[in-house]
């Protein structure tokens, strides 16, 4: 069942570079597609169209039905994690989780409850008091993850998170996500440049290529085709 419905959205940056042709895409209920392409192809520029940090020169992103091409990024019910982790670094693990929370004037009870129901999701318990600069880099990625879903957020899009880390992190952290992933069911788009990565989050990968998608698939269908 198609949930994310984009057709012909297209970027020009005021200095003249066109950084996505028209681009139509078809991201089905509860899957992971990776937006999988080298730098500068334009990955982040459809993600931040999608978050509405960057205005599209043009098109049409539909959620479930509803036209959010023209809202602001508050009202898209989107949860956003970047490679830089970009938590609050005054906050504690568990106020970064809550501040999404506390934005939308959620009562105290219902932050306390989903606060705990995420640092039992990323195993973050025993860190919940710790300020970023005491975690590592897939600790404070986790976190990123959790203050994400924190609002329930019909879409998860996700802009390079595993780049940041160092190899063993990168692949702990993968299998973590991969795990995730199929335990929560929720809409994610996830860019990357790394093939590997893409082989082992997506469920279908679109291949991008100066401002392209050149083919979509499953990874079986995108890399072991006769
Ligand atoms: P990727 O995420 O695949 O690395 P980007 O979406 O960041 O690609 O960039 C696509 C193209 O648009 C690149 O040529 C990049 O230099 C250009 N670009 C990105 N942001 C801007 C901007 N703010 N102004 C002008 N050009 C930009
Ligand atoms: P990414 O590939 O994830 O976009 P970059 O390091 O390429 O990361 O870009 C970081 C920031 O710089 C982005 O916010 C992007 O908009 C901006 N940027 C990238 N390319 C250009 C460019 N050619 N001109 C102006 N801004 C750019």
């Amino acid at each position: 069942e198609t949930y994310i419905r984009i057709r012909g959205v297209h970027k020009t940056y005021p200095d003249g570079t066109a950084a996505l042709e028209p681009i139509n895409l078809d991201v089905q209920h509860g899957e992971v597609l990776v937006l999988l392409g080298p730098s500068g192809c334009g990955k982040s520029t459809l993600l931040r169209i999608m978050a509405g940090l960057e205005k599209s020169s043009g098109g049409s992103i539909n959620v479930n039905g509803v036209e959010i091409n023209h809202l602001l990024p508050e009202k898209r019910d989107i949860g956003l994690v970047f490679q830089q982790y970009a938590l609050f670094p005054t906050m504690t693990v568990a106020q970064n989780i809550a501040f999404g929370m506390k934005l939308r004037k959620k009562s105290k009870q219902e932050i306390a409850v989903k606060v705990q129901e995420m640092l039992e999701l990323m195993n973050l318990q025993e860190l919940k008091d710790r300020r970023p600069s005491q975690l590592s880099g897939g600790q404070q990625q986790r976190v990123a993850v959790a203050r994400a879903l924190a609002t329930e957020p019909k879409i998860l899009l996700m802009d390079e998170p595993l780049t940041a880390l160092d190899a063993k992190l990168k692949e702990y952290l993968r299998i973590e996500l991969a795990q995730l992933f199929r335990k929560l069911n929720i809409t994610t788009i996830y860019v990357t440049h790394d093939q590997v990565e893409a082989m082992a989050i997506a469920d279908r990968i679109a291949v991008m290529d100066k401002g392209v998608v050149r083919q979509i698939g499953t990874p079986k269908e995108v890399y072991h085709q006769p």
